[in-house]
C-alpha cells in the first residue's frame, strides 16, 4: 500500500507584496487548522519569505523558496545562497522549475548543483521536471523526463535524496489551462518511479514523492489524487487565492 504522505506546494511566482503575502498566508492557517495527513508547503518570492515563515510558524504550513544558487555565498548579484534562505526560515526549496529553464537558462547541471547545495543545507528539494510540447508530440516525452532526472540527480545517492520530493510539470499545462488527465500524469509518474529505481534504487523510489503540476485546481485534484503514483500536487495560478487554495489542500473533504 501506498504509505506516501500527501504533500501539496503552492508556487506564488512573482506575486504578492510583503502584506499581500502575509494576508494569504494568515488566511491559509485558517484553511489548513485541521488537516493532520497533507503536507502543504506555500512558496512565496524572496523579500516575503521571512515574514510569511513567522506567520506560519507552529502550524502545518511549511514555506518554500523558488530557487537558490549553489554557491555559499560570493560575487553574485541577485542571488541567494541555500543558507541565506535557511535563515528566512525556509524547509523547502523549488528548484528546475520550467520557467527557471525557459527564461534564466537553468539547464540541467546548474540543477544539479542547486539539488547538491539545498541537500548540503538539509533543505528539501522540490525537483521540477517535464517535457514541452513538441517533445510530447515527438514522442520524446520519457526520453527527455529520463535524461532530466539522471543529469539533474548526477552523483547523488539515496542517503542524500532522503527527503528530494520529485515534480512532474509538462510545460504544456503549466498556466495554460490544459491539464494532463490523471492517465497521462500516472503513466508519467510510474515511469519516472521506475527509472529513480533504476539511478538511485528501490526503497527510494518507493518512498518518493512525485507531485503533479499543470493547471491543477479544485475541480481536478481528487482524480489526480486518485491516482496510485501520484502523491501531491505544485500548484502556480491556483495557489494565490487562499480560498481556492484552500479547497485544493482539503481535496479528501471533497472524496
Ligand atoms: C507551476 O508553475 O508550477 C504550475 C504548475 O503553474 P499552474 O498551476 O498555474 O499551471
Amino acid at each position: 500500500m501506498n504509505t506516501r504522505t500527501p504533500l501539496i506546494a503552492g508556487n506564488w511566482k512573482m506575486h504578492k507584496t510583503i502584506p499581500e503575502a502575509l494576508e494569504t498566508a494568515a488566511r491559509l492557517v485558517e484553511l489548513s487548522g485541521d488537516l493532520f495527513d497533507v503536507e502543504v508547503v506555500i512558496a512565496p518570492p524572496f523579500p516575503a519569505l521571512a515574514a510569511v515563515s513567522d506567520t506560519v510558524k507552529k502550524t502545518h504550513i511549511s514555506v518554500g523558496a523558488q530557487n537558490l544558487h549553489w554557491e555559499k555565498q560570493g560575487a553574485f548579484t541577485g542571488e541567494t545562497s541555500a543558507d541565506m534562505i535557511v535563515s528566512a526560515g525556509c524547509r523547502h526549496v523549488i528548484i528546475g522549475h520550467s520557467e527557471r529553464r525557459q527564461f534564466f537558462g537553468d539547464d540541467d547541471n546548474g540543477v544539479n548543483q542547486k539539488v547538491k547545495a539545498a541537500i548540503a543545507a538539509n533543505l528539501i528539494p522540490i525537483f521540477c521536471i517535464g517535457e514541452t510540447e513538441a517533445e510530447r508530440d515527438a514522442d520524446q516525452t520519457f526520453s527527455v523526463l529520463d535524461k532530466q532526472v539522471e543529469n539533474g540527480l548526477k552523483d547523488l545517492v539515496s542517503e542524500d535524496l532522503e527527503n528530494l520530493v520529485v515534480a512532474y510539470e509538462p510545460v504544456w499545462a503549466i498556466g495554460t489551462g490544459k491539464t494532463a488527465t490523471s492517465q497521462q500524469a500516472q503513466e508519467v509518474h510510474a515511469f519516472l518511479r521506475g527509472r529513480l529505481k533504476k539511478y538511485v534504487g528501490n526503497a527510494f523510489a518507493d518512498s518518493v514523492r512525485i507531485l503533479y503540476g499543470g493547471s491543477v485546481k479544485p475541480e481536478n485534484i481528487s482524480e489526480l489524487m486518485s491516482m496510485p503514483d501520484i502523491d501531491g500536487a505544485l500548484v502556480g495560478g491556483a495557489s494565490l487565492d487562499a480560498e481556492t487554495f484552500g479547497k485544493i489542500i482539503n481535496y479528501k473533504k471533497q472524496m
